[in-house]
């Protein structure tokens, strides 16, 4: 079975395709600045890589050229058999993954409310890749799925509780799809099985959560309603203290567009280094001694600690940490920072294991009473699977 996997952002449009008898992916890329000049797709087709530069006026004209090359190349007359879509918020409703119908869609819609970056850019390509393939099954793999069913304490904010009904305010969370797969992935390498675990999963890339998972299940994560909450990002601001908005509005003269592009863009690891959002080069500078980039560095390592020493009281004992995403994967500078103070927990560190040695793997020692590994999050992988079931 040939499921297409889809990830559409408002400019650009990601895909994988996945041939599911022996789950391998056989194609993968990226369509970017759709809609605007100098447009682009990047592809890596069995094996082999390339990047033309296109016209790409809509989702439609980048799906078209997606669907040619996969025709042309790896699938011929084999037919797609059905289409995953990562979507990023499932608002109050959806605890679980959904074949996409008309009131899906409207939902989607909906819930752009909370997720206003995002959700058009998923329900745009929905309706694109529905029209292209009108006879095949599309599903629906939400961000927040994972964290439906985590309990009322925690995901209640402190304002008036009329009105968190009233609008659906509460935590969210996002990342489901890699706090699931790498929480599984983390119960194999134990050789345990998940539901008699405790885990935090620690998901460190541009955007960050960490994840408290008992019984396989989520029970807490530091994103909130939207992914602005929680530990400091590339460039969003992580969690602060909500006087500081309306001091930066009134004395920034900031409005509403401003002050959610401050948050959102120009904050978080980019804001406080002032060098960039990309962890390799906050690496780089504060390596070469800039105190903004170490400031920065620190309080990434500083926040995911506090979470875990938080998550580990949430789930009342901990048996496993893991790292994902781009920074948790491959920094072992964070992972020893992290780890460094968690002594009391039970945590040793294997050195050798953090500093060498690639992809899935434990790097705490044998006799760490808690058990630290890395783990390469595979999202698509996860949807491919999700729409199959
Ligand atoms: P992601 O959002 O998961 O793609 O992660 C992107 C982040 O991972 C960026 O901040 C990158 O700088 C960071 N990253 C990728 N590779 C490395 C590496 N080898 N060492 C440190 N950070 C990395």
């Amino acid at each position: 079975m040939f499921v297409l996997v889809l990830n559409a952002g408002s400019s650009s449009l990601k895909f994988n395709l996945f041939d599911m008898a022996n789950e391998t992916s056989i194609a993968e890329g990226i369509a970017e600045r759709i809609g605007l000049a100098e447009a682009n797709l990047a592809c890596s087709i069995a094996g082999e890589k390339r990047k033309e530069a296109l016209s790409l006026p809509s989702h439609r004209e980048a799906l078209q050229a997606i669907l040619d090359r996969l025709h042309a190349n790896v699938l011929h007359d084999t037919p797609i058999h059905a289409v995953g879509h990562r979507v990023v918020h499932g608002g109050p409703k959806y605890g679980d993954s959904v074949l996409v119908t008309n009131e899906v869609l409207q939902d989607i819609d909906h819930f752009a409310m909370y997720a206003p970056l995002h959700n058009p850019a998923n329900a745009l390509g929905i309706r694109t890749a529905m029209a292209a393939f009108p006879d095949v099954p599309h599903v629906a793999v939400f961000d927040t799925a994972f964290h439906h069913h985590i309990p009322d304490h925690a995901r209640t904010y402190g304002i008036p509780y009329e009105m968190s009904q009233k609008y659906g305010i509460r935590r969210y969370g996002f990342h489901g799809t890699s706090h699931a797969f790498v929480a599984a992935r983390t119960a194999i390498l134990l050789c345990r099985p998940l539901r008699s675990l405790k885990v935090i999963t620690c998901h460190i890339g541009n955007g960050t959560s960490i994840c408290a998972v008992g019984q396989g299940k989520s029970m807490d994560t530091s994103m909130g309603m939207t992914p602005l909450q929680g530990v400091i990002m590339g460039t969003r601001c992580g969690t602060i203290d909500p006087s500081v908005v309306e001091m930066l509005m009134e004395y920034e003269h900031l409005d509403y567009e401003g002050i959610t592009n401050l948050l959102n863009k120009k904050s978080g690891l980019l804001g406080i280094s002032g060098v960039s959002s990309d962890f390799r080069e906050i690496e780089l500078a504060a390596d070469g001694g800039n105190d903004r980039a170490r400031l920065a560095r620190d309080l990434l390592t500083y926040n995911v600690r506090q979470y875990i020493g938080a998550y580990a009281t949430v789930l009342d004992g901990v048996d496993a940490i893991t790292f994902t995403a781009g920074i948790g994967t491959h920094s072992t500078f964070v992972r020893a920072k992290v780890c460094s103070k968690l002594g009391f927990l039970g945590v040793k560190l294997d050195p050798e294991a953090n500093e060498h040695g690639t992809g899935e793997r434990i790097i705490s020692t044998p006799d760490s009473r808690v058990v630290v590994t890395v783990v390469p999050t595979n999202e698509e992988l996860m949807i491919a699977r999700e729409t199959v079931r």
